[in-house]
């Protein structure tokens, strides 16, 4: 996943002494959201450790207001809408068959944003499934 992709480098980069800071926005700029051989992931909804995560760093976000969340470690600032638009499409990489509606949303976002929320803006058409 995106969000995590920052903390995954971080680890697997810990012996290699090569830069890597390019890496990202290479891998950001071949970027597909939907895969021809892309398999459904087989881990359990209910398993995922839910949150949203810096896309940057890859720690836990901090909601600041109604709409924005802030990272604490670099202190990059994402508008809610963005999030749970990124939410969606994690949610829908990760197995298709999950249902996406404002409530599972809200759970895959570990409760940061409600599900009303993302109800208004879906209506609105602004957040797609
Ligand atoms: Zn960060």
């Amino acid at each position: 996943m995106r969000s995590n992709l920052q903390k995954k480098l971080v680890k697997a980069m810990t012996v290699n002494h090569h830069d890597y800071s390019r890496l990202v926005g290479k891998l950001e700029a071949r970027r597909v959201n939907v895969l021809k051989y892309q398999g459904d992931t087989t881990v359990d909804f209910r398993a995922l450790k839910k949150g949203v995560f810096c896309t940057a760093c890859g720690e836990r976000l901090v909601r600041v207001n109604r709409n924005l969340f802030r990272c604490g470690i670099c202190d990059e600032t994402m508008p809610i809408l963005e999030v749970a638009q990124r939410l969606i499409e994690e949610m829908k990489i990760l197995n298709r068959s999950w249902t996406l509606n404002p409530v599972s949303i809200q759970k895959f976002s570990g409760g940061q944003i409600s599900d009303f929320y993302i109800r208004k803006y879906v209506k609105g058409g602004i957040l797609k499934y």
